[in-house]
This record gives structure tokens, C-alpha cells and sequence, in this order.
């Protein structure tokens, strides 16, 4: 067996345990493969492991290895920051963002999502660590910038995302995963529909599946450590 493959078994098993403890369905939760800095090759084998959906960061380095991939059937979510300039790339080329915080940035790729491809599909990343540095719209923006892409033609509203800063602190993990699902319950308490939390990584997965998580994105436990940051 590959590394790979029994990474994600690893990894895979964390899930089902999390979602067990939780009393959830383990089948609520995807795993998203997070490939940045990860040669097109190691993607290859973790889709002969069963693997179909893959996160990218860098819009150039995504696109290359979704052309050099294009024979096979995966899914692509683009989940970095995301600059104005790089939105007909993304809109073209993934099939989810991830990243969504500004309505200009949700405008530019609705203009650019082309009409054969189906609606492009959106997390609003909240930004919940209350941290300057990172990005992610405020929790209390959230409302308004919802309302704004939902009216978007070629976009589909899913959910929310969120990268909480790093804590070995579990409770303090919780809190922060529990307050964007509060989020989506008051967005979906207003009618919005909603099925998507997308959060929780290699050092925190089952934090967030305690707290309804139903993406979770990992690269370090799938793919081994990063080189660059
Ligand atoms: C890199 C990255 C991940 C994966 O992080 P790991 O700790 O390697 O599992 C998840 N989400 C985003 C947005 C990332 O940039």
C-alpha cells in the first residue's frame, strides 16, 4: 500500500470516530484532499485510493495540475486567497471556492463562470479568530454579503468556511468551530438553505466534526509535511 493510500485511510478512520462520538453519520462528512505544493503525481495515487475532491491555493499551480488531471474525474475546490485578477481563472477552471469574503470578488466570478459549467459553488469564509492578519469576512458581515450572493446569477451559495488560528487548546478549538455553525444556523434560520460548514485541518479535524463539520480540509496527514508555507 502507498503512503498515501494508507494516509487517508488514517485519516479517514479520524473521521468516522469524530463523527461517531458526535453521534453523526460519518457519511455527512467529506474529505477534501488539500494538494497545494503537491506534485500531480501523489494526486494520481490518492485518486487510486478512492479520492475525488482536491483543494488548491495557488490559482497558476492549480490550474496546471487540473489540466494535467483532466482525464480523470475529480473535483476541484479552490480554497486560497483569492485576488481580483485571478477570478476568470478560478471561475473557468474549479468547480467550488471556498474563500468567498468580498462582494466584488463574488461578482467578478459570477460574470466569469461560464454558462455551460453549472453554477460555480461558494463558502463565504468567516473570519472568526478576530485576527487583523487573517482573512474572511466579520462575523457580522456575514448576513449582508450572504444576501448579495445568493442574488448572484451562476453561483450557488453553499456555506461558510473558516480557518481558526492554530490552538492545541481543544475547547478553544470548539468554541471557534461552534460559533461558525451558530453562523449557519442564523443564516438558515433567515431561509437561506445552507448545507455546508467547511473547516477543521490535519491538527483539528475532529474538533470540527464535533461541531458540524461536513468538509473537512486536509493536507498534512494525507500528503506528509509542506516544504513552503
Ligand atoms: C493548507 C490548508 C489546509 C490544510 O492544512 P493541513 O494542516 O495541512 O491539513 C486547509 N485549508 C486551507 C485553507 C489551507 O490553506
Amino acid at each position: 500500500m502507498s503512503t498515501i493510500e494508507s494516509n487517508l485511510q488514517v485519516v479517514r478512520a479520524r473521521i468516522v470516530a469524530a463523527a461517531t462520538a458526535a453521534g453523526r453519520e460519518p457519511g455527512e462528512i467529506a474529505l477534501l484532499a488539500v494538494s497545494k505544493t503537491v506534485a500531480a503525481g501523489e494526486i494520481r495515487a490518492a485518486h487510486a485510493a478512492g479520492q475525488r475532491e482536491f483543494g488548491e491555493n495557488y490559482v497558476q499551480e492549480g490550474m496546471e495540475k487540473i489540466a494535467a488531471l483532466s482525464a480523470l474525474p475529480l473535483i476541484w475546490h479552490f480554497i486560497g486567497p483569492i485576488q481580483s485578477n485571478k477570478t476568470r481563472s478560478i471561475a473557468e477552471h474549479f468547480d467550488w471556492v471556498h474563500s468567498v469574503a468580498r462582494v466584488k470578488i463574488a461578482q467578478r466570478l459570477a460574470e466569469a463562470r461560464p454558462t455551460g459549467r453549472g453554477p460555480l459553488e461558494i463558502c463565504l469564509q468567516v473570519n472568526v479568530s478576530g485576527e487583523q492578519s487573517k482573512s474572511g469576512v466579520a462575523p457580522e458581515a456575514v448576513r449582508p454579503l450572504a444576501e448579495a450572493v445568493r442574488a448572484l446569477p451562476r453561483l450557488r451559495l453553499r456555506g461558510l468556511m473558516a480557518i481558526p488560528e492554530p490552538s492545541e487548546n481543544i475547547v478553544l478549538q470548539r468554541r471557534r468551530f461552534a460559533s461558525v455553525r451558530l453562523l449557519l444556523e442564523q443564516l438558515n434560520a433567515a431561509g437561506f438553505g445552507l448545507d455546508t460548514l467547511s473547516m477543521g485541518m490535519s491538527q483539528d479535524l475532529e474538533a470540527a466534526v464535533t461541531e458540524g463539520a461536513t468538509i473537512v480540509r486536509i493536507g498534512t496527514a494525507i500528503f506528509g509535511e509542506r516544504n513552503r508555507a
